[in-house]
């Protein structure tokens, strides 16, 4: 891939502060935020919606085909849309979470999500979230950051960001949801949640949302400069 745009690329398990972090900074530097999460989210409320189990690869190989899952940007803001319908606010449920965790797990989703991100990330300068973005999406990305936190504080503050939108659960779930999805993720097959060799390790504990913001923007700087 022809590589004049720029790209950062940000992984860590579910919690850390990617999102909060990564769109803080794409606004501060004039980038585009990615939340590749959010793709995967899709397919997994396009499958909760169809009744289809989220595991059952044969069942959703067989829908992949008719899913359209596109990025939007409205007033700077992603928006996910499944076949041409703004799902953004659908895809944040606890439910949502667990499906997303199941389908990222099976190779023809990943396949199936590829094209989007890289194309993406072709067109604009960019910071994306994700998984496996320093390491299957973006191998190219000239910065990469490995974005981690404990658990107990990723759990706290999930919980709160559930609780603000009014979605009814306890901390409790919340910290099993999150310890089983990182075990998911960090242990499937298919492209699992590891730091890319060349990635900055960033641990968020203890760290207010300006204080990571200012550290990983230093740390950016200090890459592109090099
Ligand atoms: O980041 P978020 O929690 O929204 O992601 C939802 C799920 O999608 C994760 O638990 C993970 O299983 C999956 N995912 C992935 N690869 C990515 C982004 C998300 O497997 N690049």
């Amino acid at each position: 891939m022809a590589n004049t745009t720029v790209a950062i690329a940000i992984d860590g398990p579910s919690g850390a502060g990617k999102s909060t972090i990564a769109r803080a900074l794409a606004a501060d530097m004039g980038f585009v935020y990615v939340d590749t999460g959010a793709l995967y989210r899709t397919v997994g409320l396009a499958m909760l919606r169809r009744g289809i189990d989220p595991h059952n690869e044969e069942q959703i190989v067989a829908v992949l085909p008719e899913l359209q899952v596109s990025l939007g940007y409205v007033d700077g803001t992603q928006r996910v849309f499944l076949n041409g319908e703004d799902v953004s606010d659908h895809i944040r449920t606890p439910e949502v979470s667990m499906a997303a965790s199941a389908v990222s797990a099976l190779p023809p989703v990943r396949r199936f999500l590829f094209d989007l991100q890289q194309d993406t990330a072709r067109r604009q300068n960019v910071i994306m979230d994700g998984r496996d973005i320093g390491t299957v999406v973006l191998p190219f990305a000239q910065v990469k950051i490995f974005l981690t936190a404990s658990a107990e504080e990723r759990a706290r503050r999930r919980f709160a960001e559930l609780q603000e939108k009014g979605i009814a659960t306890t901390y409790d779930e919340v910290l099993s949801d999150m310890k089983e999805r990182d075990y998911n993720d960090s242990h499937r097959a298919a492209a699992p949640l590891r730091p890319a060799e060349d990635a900055v390790f960033v641990n968020t504990d203890g760290n207010t949302l300006e204080e990571s913001v200012a550290l990983l923007k230093s740390l950016v700087e200090e890459r592109l400069k090099g």
